[in-house]
């Protein structure tokens, strides 16, 4: 028998009940989190889409912001989607005033706002790294792209010749929104990720 992994969904704005549903079909446990005490017994935790200055200003006045630092610090797998990839960065390059450091879970440097004002929203096909069953439509809403990563920073997808996907350990992010779409093949690639198995 497994062990259902329990996954925090970062519930403070933005993109998160699709994400808990999501999860659920993949049969992962997973719990909102709106405070430092959800974050107790998370085998990973998934930072959703919205507006990443937004979702940062609540991160630390909900005081999740420390803990969530600490967890991240003691290894805790993360799935960044879109925003979530934003804060998720070592670095922000912001066309927007953006005076908040990130979570520094990963090492890559998250380009705000990066398809241009004229594109806010698009949708692609684009092919995953690792990814079987063909290509992923990815449905981007003023999407952030990778401009810059670490070395043992893998990027897996691209669109039009920009990074829009990458791991690095037990971190994955996504410039796009894969809770949008029915394709469960994101969630179930990090819920994969996260080790908690337990046969009995
Ligand atoms: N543009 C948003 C930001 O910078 C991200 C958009 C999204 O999450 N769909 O936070």
């Amino acid at each position: 028998m497994t062990r259902q992994r329990r996954v925090g969904v970062l519930a403070l704005q933005g993109a998160f009940a699709l994400h808990a549903e999501a999860l659920h079909e993949v049969g992962a446990d997973p719990v909102e989190v709106r405070a430092r005490d959800d974050m107790s017994g998370l085998d990973a935790l998934v930072l959703p889409g919205g507006e990443s200055t937004t979702i940062g200003h609540l991160l630390r006045t909900s005081g999740l912001w420390e803990s969530l630092r600490t967890s991240v610090a003691a290894g805790l797998p993360l799935l960044g989607t879109c925003a979530g990839m934003i804060i998720a960065a070592r670095e922000i390059v912001a066309p927007a005033p953006n005076d908040r450091e990130p979570l520094g879970a990963i090492g890559i440097s998250a380009h705000r706002n990066a398809f241009g004002r004229q594109v806010e929203s698009f949708e692609a096909d684009i092919e995953i790294d690792g990814l079987a069953g063909g290509p992923f439509h990815a449905v981007f809403i003023r999407a952030p792209v990778i401009e810059a990563w670490e070395s043992d920073v893998s990027v897996l997808a691209w669109q039009n010749e920009r990074a829009v996907m990458a791991r690095q350990g037990s971190v994955l992010v996504c410039a796009f929104h894969p809770e949008l779409t029915p394709d469960r093949r994101i969630h179930e690639m990090f819920v994969r990720m996260v080790p908690g198995e337990e046969t009995t």
